[in-house]
């Protein structure tokens, strides 16, 4: 009777050891199949959670704020429409913010703080800047351009 019960006791502790594994590949490419930016990035729009790009409708004159993250667009606004704009990552956070007048990096916390003390791009200054209408936190890899339609 033992002898009949052991090779079944082995068949059942297989057939447990495989719906893990698949349970884990299944866990595993759900993970990474969801609509959530990858690598781990949040955007916070005005404190809303956002899970995929966001794109505004037409904004008043056409410029748009365009805001990239590792080179990919995280958000896509109209310049003049009041909106604060948080990229959270694992290296840190940055705040974007678009006034009706200008828009510019209100706060981070990276090093150097180059991206906060950037000029914000107006209207006005978007063609004479040096950076044209880019704010750029190079260690967060993050980047936000006013530009044309
Ligand atoms: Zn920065």
């Amino acid at each position: 009777m033992t002898q009949k019960r052991k090779p079944a006791l082995w068949i059942a502790c297989g057939l447990i050891a495989l719906a893990l594994i698949t349970g884990g590949i299944l866990l595993l490419t759900r993970g990474s199949g969801g609509k959530a930016p990858e690598g781990g990035i949040r955007l916070l729009l005005d404190g809303a959670e956002l899970t995929e790009t966001v794109t505004d409708p037409e904004g008043g004159d056409g410029l748009r704020v365009i805001v990239t993250v590792n080179g990919n667009e995280a958000a896509n606004l109209p310049f003049g429409t009041e909106h604060t704009l948080q990229v959270i990552q694992d290296s840190g956070t940055n705040t974007v913010k678009i006034t009706p007048d200008a828009v510019y990096m209100e706060e981070a916390d990276c090093h150097g703080q180059d991206c906060v003390k950037m000029e914000p791009v107006t209207r006005d200054n978007l063609e004479m800047r040096v950076m044209g209408g880019f704010i750029i936190c190079l260690p967060h890899r993050v980047s936000v351009e006013v530009r044309g339609k």
